[in-house]
Formats: C-alpha cells, structure tokens, sequence
C-alpha cells in the first residue's frame, strides 16, 4: 500500500533497499533477539564491533552506523519502550524513537528510511497503539521534513501488516 510517502509491506527488514534501516536494539547495542538478531546476521561481525565503540544508548534515543553486508547504506539503532501497562510514558518514549530515528537519518542525508514495528515483539507495546503512533509521527516528520522521499514500514506478519494499513486509512 502507498500513501503519499509512506509504504507498508510485508517481508524481511534486512532484504530492504533503502538507505537507512532502524533496528529495534536494547540499550546495550550489542544484539539480541528478534529484528536486532537478523540484522545483525544479517549485516555481519563488523556491525556489533561499530556497536561497541557507541556505548549503548537510552531508551528512546537513536545512533547510527554503517550497514556492512546489508543492501541498506545505514543502520539506525533505537530503543524502544518496553511495555509496563501504558502509564511508564511508554507512548512518548516510542513516538521519541520514531522521531530520533528520523532526525538523526536526516543529518546522515538518508533519503529512504524502513522501520520494523519497533517495541511490538519481545517489548510487548500493544500493536494497534504503536502503529497509529508511528504513522503519526512519520506523517508529521514527512511534512517537515520534504529531503526525506520515503519511509517504509516492514511488517514481519499479515496481522502487523493489517494494523498499518488500518491506522494509515483512519489518518492515525
Ligand atoms: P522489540 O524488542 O522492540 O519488541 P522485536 O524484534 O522483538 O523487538 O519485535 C519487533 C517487531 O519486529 C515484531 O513485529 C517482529 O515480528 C518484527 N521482526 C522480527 N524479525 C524481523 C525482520 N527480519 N524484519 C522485519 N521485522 C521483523
């Protein structure tokens, strides 16, 4: 689906030919499971070895490094909220790393950026919740923003897929 800028597809972040993929990290940038773990196989040793010279990074922050044997130039490392029943400003935190994300894509001249559905795994964020605010604030960081030709959202399942393309047609 294409709305404006903003695509939603199914299939495996690691396989997109963007300039800068987000990996959804823990704060200690040193892989894990999940999104984190494919991309750094993916990517290869030198990914985790750039990763350590970064010195973690706090909830709702972003960093960056080179994509190595990636097709994406860029990987953008952010850590999402992990979910303790929505009063812990889990919502700030994850619009924080969609925002972070971007901004610090930006100053890297990235032109097309793709997102894994960032803290809705092992994290636990509700998915309706976080792809309404993730919608919302690429949409508004797209406005503002008009370097940045596109951003993807890869959903890894149809029911991730779903939620997208529901929160996109609803406006977020
Ligand atoms: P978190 O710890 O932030 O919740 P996870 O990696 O556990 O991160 O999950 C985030 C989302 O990424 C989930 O929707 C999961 O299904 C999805 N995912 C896992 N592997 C991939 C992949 N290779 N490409 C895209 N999305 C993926």
């Amino acid at each position: 689906m294409r709305t404006g800028a903003i695509e939603v597809v199914q299939g495996d972040i690691t396989k997109e030919k963007v300039d800068a993929i987000v990996n959804a990290a823990n704060t200690s940038l040193l892989g894990g499971g999940g999104v984190d773990g494919a991309i750094h196989r993916a990517a290869g040793p030198e990914l985790v070895a750039e990763c350590r010279t970064l010195g973690g990074c706090p909830t709702g922050e972003a960093k960056i490094t080179r994509g190595y044997r990636l097709p994406a130039r860029w990987v953008i490392h952010t850590v999402g909220p992990v979910w303790h029943g929505g009063k812990h400003h889990e919502d700030e935190l994850l619009a924080s790393c969609y925002r972070r994300s971007l901004e610090v894509a930006v100053e890297n001249g990235a032109r097309s950026v793709a997102f894994p559905a960032i803290s809705t795994g092992a994290y636990g964020f509700p998915l309706e919740g976080a792809t309404r605010i993730a919608v919302r604030e690429v949409r508004a960081f797209l406005e503002k923003n008009p370097a940045l030709g596109k951003v993807v959202f890869v959903c890894f399942d149809r029911y991730t897929h779903d939620c997208y393309t529901r929160a996109l047609a609803e406006g977020a």
